[in-house]
């Protein structure tokens, strides 16, 4: 695909301009602000969209087909591993104003919406109802629907509730000739030929366009409590959690901060909602009152014999806790105002069992390169969150962190972990996809890219395919 000469474009402007009328454009300023997610991968597209209806999604991508034109699908842009980034131009279709809830059924447990939701107003208009939709990326308050089951989003809850994945029933999906599917029915279960669902799901808009989810959702806990252990290393704490797993309990999240972490929380707020001193794990718990009465009592005894202190909070104090976990990986930069967080190497998971070695090994190759890492993360589902910093200036300290997230990916690989755990692979991470599933499975999916999109107009170059 090559890019297009100026009388092409023209033309193609005016096909736009009668799909979507006013809702197009090609200002330079405007393709700028396009150009890119929360990561480094940038490309400029050449026009942008924002397509109102399935069936403007649909003219839309006929005409990318029959002239060959990449087309990107853009949810809210918080991505971190370029998969909205238009790294061969072409157009960018900006779904976030087909934002509409268009049913919550409660007897069904279900929600149907349109891919540019928000998610968290997704959970406050689930709220009334006493339900809500379980996966909490941390940039809830920012991230669509579509841009989160794209990338099979995850967060602190997965834990115990799954990813977007264990949620989506049924998606509208438009395919790259135009064609308009459901890949599923407004069922909980349904054991009816191919998978279709979850094969969409995590797909990064390589394969088409989701235009409509039906999303199961799930009642609210009536009561949630918190275990704060804080320990002398990370390792410990990793070894902890395993303990914890082991003994049949289930946190409805499980997270680590390591002492940098709480470092750079102090640098925020004076008065910290955690002023330990240490490598922290949050456990929170959810239920009834009696269960989670009991299952804080348990962490709590596992935790005792190698922490340095235990100490359980619910309620306000439990909220401030949580708001400053959600803190950090925006506030990084408190460390050093010189230095810029870069995510790379960011989102490595291993199987729980070898999370210490992982902590370890990430330990090592930041000590060895000097650059400074601080860790944080879902690590009861063995996600750990590498967040490297440097001064963007300095030619010696990006080559420093490309090879320190290098060897962090392999690190966990090696570990017979993965990559990304939920941010996605991507442009950032495409690299080592091959290298992760097999020749043979990353073939498999070249055949379903085929499949399904032969002319490859489907944000191509993602995911290496
Ligand atoms: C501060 C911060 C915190 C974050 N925390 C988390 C976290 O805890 N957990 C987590 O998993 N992620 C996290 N993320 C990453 C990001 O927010 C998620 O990946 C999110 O789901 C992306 O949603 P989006 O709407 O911004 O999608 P975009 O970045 O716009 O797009 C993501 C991908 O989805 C595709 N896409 C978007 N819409 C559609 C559609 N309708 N049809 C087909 N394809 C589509 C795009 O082409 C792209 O490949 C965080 C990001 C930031 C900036």
């Amino acid at each position: 695909m090559t890019r297009l000469t100026e009388i092409v474009m023209m033309n193609i402007l005016q096909e736009l301009k009668e799909i979507v009328g006013d809702r197009v454009s090609a200002s330079p300023g405007e393709m700028c602000c396009y150009a890119g997610d929360a990561s480094q991968v940038v490309g400029l597209p050449d026009f942008v969209v924002r397509p109102e209806s399935t069936g403007q999604v649909s003219r839309i991508l006929r005409l990318c087909s029959e002239h060959l034109i990449p087309a990107v699908a853009r949810g809210a842009g918080t991505g971190l591993a370029g998969g909205c980034s238009p790294v061969r131009g072409g157009i960018v279709l900006d779904m976030s104003g087909m934002n509409r809830i268009l049913e919550i059924d409660i007897e069904n447990q279900q929600a149907i919406v349109e891919p540019g939701v928000i998610a968290e107003k997704l959970n406050s208009a689930l709220k009334p109802y006493g339900f809500f939709f379980p996966p909490d990326p941390g940039s809830l308050a920012m991230c669509t629907i579509g841009g989160m089951i794209s990338y099979n989003s995850s967060g602190m809850r997965s834990v115990k509730y799954g990813t977007v994945r264990n949620y989506v029933l049924d998606l509208e999906v438009v395919l790259a000739d135009g064609r308009v599917i459901h890949t599923g029915k407004k069922v909980l279960k349904s054991s009816a030929g191919y998978d279709l669902t979850r094969l969409f799901v995590g797909s990064e808009g390589t394969l088409g366009i989701i235009t409509r989810a039906g999303l199961k959702i799930a009642p609210m806990p009536r009561t949630r409590k918190l275990v704060l252990a804080c320990f002398d290393e990370a390792e410990n704490a990793g070894r902890t959690v395993i303990r914890i797993f082991s003994s049949g309990i289930t946190p409805s999240a499980c997270e680590i901060l390591d002492r940098t972490t709480l470092q750079v929380l102090k640098l925020c707020d004076p008065m910290p909602a955690i002023p330990e001193d240490g490598d922290v794990i949050l456990f929170e718990v959810d239920g009834t009152e009696s269960s989670t009465s009991e299952a804080v009592r348990q962490i709590s005894e596992i935790c005792q014999p190698t922490a340095k202190s235990v100490r359980i909070a619910d309620g306000p104090e439990m909220d401030g806790i949580w708001a400053a976990r959600r803190l950090v990986g925006a506030a990084i930069s408190r460390l050093d105002p010189m230095k810029t967080r870069i995510y790379m190497g960011e989102d490595v998971g291993v199987p729980i069992k070898e999370i210490p070695a992982l902590i370890k090994k990430v330990q090592q190759i930041a000590a060895k390169l000097d650059i400074p890492a601080m860790k944080y993360g879902h690590i009861g589902d063995g996600n750990l969150h590498v967040a490297l910093f440097i001064d963007v200036m300095n030619k010696e300290q990006w080559e420093k962190l490309l090879l320190a997230a290098d060897k962090i990916h392999r690190a966990a690989m090696e570990l017979g972990g993965t990559v990304s755990s939920e941010h996605g692979i991507g442009l950032a991470r495409a690299e080592y996809l091959p290298e992760q599933v097999g020749t043979e499975a990353f073939s498999v999916m070249q055949s379903i890219k085929k499949a399904l999109d032969p002319k490859g107009i489907l944000n191509p170059g993602k995911m290496g395919l």
